[in-house]
């Protein structure tokens, strides 16, 4: 499937799981707009090897997702959205008690609040030109908890929920809306939660990795940017066409247990 005069909007696509889709969707043919809250060359640059690399269209546009209006602004700027990828995210870990108030808010913001307002303002696009895709990245996060995680498993669960909206305002158009569930997948934000789950479980690195984090995982795997990649695309083909209002889980098992 070639996904050539599509143009993929990927929020939160200057590193991890939101580069690796931009870089699959590209691969496919798809002209992708990377997105983060920094303006520095490396992130233009990041953009810059995705179209050398693939001969396609790739740009980098700054816009802070934890602010409404330039979420918007993001898709606005873009000129056009077949494909939006919602996909910025931040974790924090602590226990719900001494959650402080302003993490609460951000992670409410960037991981729910900002796909509510790129669907918005994309929506009209993809209803002019006939055809949409809207993949929410939401987590195993979102079909499950853990301890510690209040602000992320409640800001996952909401885009699953909103997933399914969309999805039932959008059935009688060609437009889809899903949600990817993946678990753990070694990138900068599962990086950052090793030390503090370290320090909680008084365990070493591996120790972390493999008795906390993998062992809800029953294939003791860690998902690959490259596999999330891949299924977006598959999101966006023709056999897809008629999947809406679901969530895929990319969680080596972990919500089969
Ligand atoms: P990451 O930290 O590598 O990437 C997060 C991206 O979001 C980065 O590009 C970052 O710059 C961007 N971002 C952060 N704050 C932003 C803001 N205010 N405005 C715009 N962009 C912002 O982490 P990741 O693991 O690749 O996470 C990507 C998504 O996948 C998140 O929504 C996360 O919740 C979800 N997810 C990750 C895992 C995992 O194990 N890594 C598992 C399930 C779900």
């Amino acid at each position: 499937m070639s996904l050539k005069g599509k143009t993929a909007i990927i929020t939160g696509s200057n590193s991890g799981i939101g580069l690796g889709v931009a870089w699959e969707l590209a691969r496919a043919g798809a002209d992708v707009v990377l997105n983060s809250f920094t303006d520095r060359d490396e992130d233009h640059a990041i953009a810059a090897g995705i179209a050398t690399e693939t001969g396609g269209n790739a740009r980098y546009i700054k816009a802070d997702m934890s602010k409404g209006d330039e979420c918007r602004a993001l898709v606005e700027q873009a000129g056009a959205c077949d494909i939006l990828i919602n996909n910025a995210g931040i974790q924090h870990v602590c226990p719900i008690d001494e959650f402080p108030v302003d993490k609460w808010d951000a992670i409410i913001a960037i991981n729910m609040n900002s796909s509510f307002h790129t669907t918005a303002a994309a929506l009209p696009m993809m209803r002019k030109a006939g055809w949409g895709r809207v993949v929410n990245i939401a987590s195993a996060h979102g079909l499950t908890a853990s301890p510690y995680k209040a602000a992320y498993v409640a800001a996952k669960h909401g885009v699953v929920g909103m997933t399914k909206t969309v999805a039932l305002e959008t059935a009688e158009e060609p437009i889809t809306c899903n949600a990817i569930c993946p678990g753990y997948v070694l990138t900068p934000l599962v990086e950052a939660q090793i030390p503090d789950t370290m320090a909680k479980y008084n365990m070493g690195r591996d120790e972390v990795i493999k008795k906390v984090m993998l062992e809800r995982q029953p294939s003791r795997e860690f998902a690959t940017v490259e596999q999330l990649g891949g299924t977006c695309v598959f999101l966006c083909s023709d056999a897809a066409a008629q999947i809406t209002g679901t969530t895929i889980s990319v969680d080596g098992g972990w919500t089969a247990l």
